[in-house]
């Protein structure tokens, strides 16, 4: 590729409101070993194989966007440690940041096993990872998960931390699950110098179970918050959404995903790619773009780079979430483990 070609090629992630996509999320499967209440049904039905990615047709997904400007890779799913040889994808993925084309792969996993894949993650070129942990409680993480073991989970984060990698913790804030935890979560967090950051329930795909329920706006949790904790506006962000503070009394930062009450996509750098090859330019809206497709239809990139330069011109400008008692239906039908959040 000539230098000219590269800058043009580079130029089209650049999206109808000016916004440059440089942040890919992938998500590996749509399988996971829990159910989490607010993201699975416990009878879910998943994707014939046929459909799904293989290991090599994702590499190229992400080596194609990678190549057009995409400077940051997070995998996720479902369970992204779950799929099978999943290594093999991210040790192909690593060496993308040994040539400098990519300067950041993260995942974000449920942590279940960590214990098997944390030297390995290390080895393959990834520095951070998320694990969602959304209470310390083992019984009620195992209400939460259905499926879940805290346990194993812990033992997964303590080989993470060994291993040296850089962990935050993500919670989904929940009424009645976690809402008299976040105090013992940011010691917790404090003490084994994990970021935390609390995510306030997307209305995703239907659960049954009522989400108005379960709904917690994250401004009342940090107003709360405020009178226990000296809450530090920073300026650091990780290209993600989520809005940093730094805790005095601890020293660690506590980050705030807010689609609800506050709207982030002014800054929106990000679209997402489903296991089927399904690119989402917003997570809270239906359009979307088959990528799988062109990939199929010929070994060259041609077609591939075509799709995404057209998905990218038509990025929308935001998303509509609403959770009220007069709109509890989801806004968008898919669940989190489609798009992987
Ligand atoms: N299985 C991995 C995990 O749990 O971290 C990765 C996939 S999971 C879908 C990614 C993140 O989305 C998790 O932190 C999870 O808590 C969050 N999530 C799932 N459903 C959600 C929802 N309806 N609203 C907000 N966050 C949600
Ligand atoms: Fe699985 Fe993650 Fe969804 Fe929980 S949030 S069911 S761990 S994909």
């Amino acid at each position: 590729m000539d230098g000219i070609e590269s800058k043009a090629d580079k130029d089209s992630m650049i999206d109808p409101f000016g916004r440059h996509v440089s942040y890919l999320r992938v998500s590996v499967t749509d399988r996971c070993d829990f159910r989490c209440v607010y993201c699975m049904s416990e009878d879910m039905t998943f994707l014939p194989k046929k459909d799904v990615l293989s290991l090599e047709e994702l590499e190229r997904m992400c080596t194609a966007f990678v190549r057009k400007g995409v400077k940051k890779l997070r995998l996720t799913g479902g369970e992204p440690l779950v799929r099978k040889n999943i290594m093999s994808l991210i040790n192909n993925l690593g060496k993308l940041i040994d040539t400098g084309e990519l300067e950041e792969l993260t995942l974000t996993t449920n942590g279940s096993q960590l214990h098997r894949y944390a030297d390995d993650l290390v080895a393959a070129g990834v520095k951070r990872i998320n694990v969602s942990v959304d209470t310390l409680d083992p019984v009620k993480f195992q209400e939460a998960t259905r499926w879940g073991k805290l346990e194993q989970v812990m033992t997964g984060l303590a080989a993470a931390k060994k291993a040296g990698l850089q962990v935050k913790i993500n919670a989904v804030a929940l009424k009645h699950l976690n809402a008299m935890e976040f105090d013992d979560m940011i010691r917790w967090c404090g003490e084994n110098g994990f970021d935390l950051t609390l995510i306030e329930t997307m209305p995703l795909g239907e659960i049954g179970e009522d989400r108005v329920d379960q709904y917690l706006p994250l401004s009342q949790v940090r107003q709360d918050l405020e009178k226990r904790w000296t809450l530090k506006e920073i300026p650091y962000r990780t290209g993600g959404p989520a809005r940093y503070t730094e805790i005095v009394e601890t020293g660690a930062k506590l980050g705030f995903i807010t689609p609800l009450t506050h709207n982030f996509c002014e800054s929106c750098n990000r679209v997402r790619l489903t296991c089927t090859g399904t690119l989402y330019m917003c997570l809270g809206q239906e359009d979307a773009a088959d990528l799988r497709a062109p990939i199929r239809a010929s070994e060259d990139d041609a077609l591939l780079n075509a799709a995404i330069d057209e998905a990218i011109g038509r990025k929308p400008k935001g998303h509509d979430f609403i959770i009220d008692r007069r709109d509890s239906a989801p806004a968008v039908g898919r669940h989190m483990s489609v798009t992987g959040g």
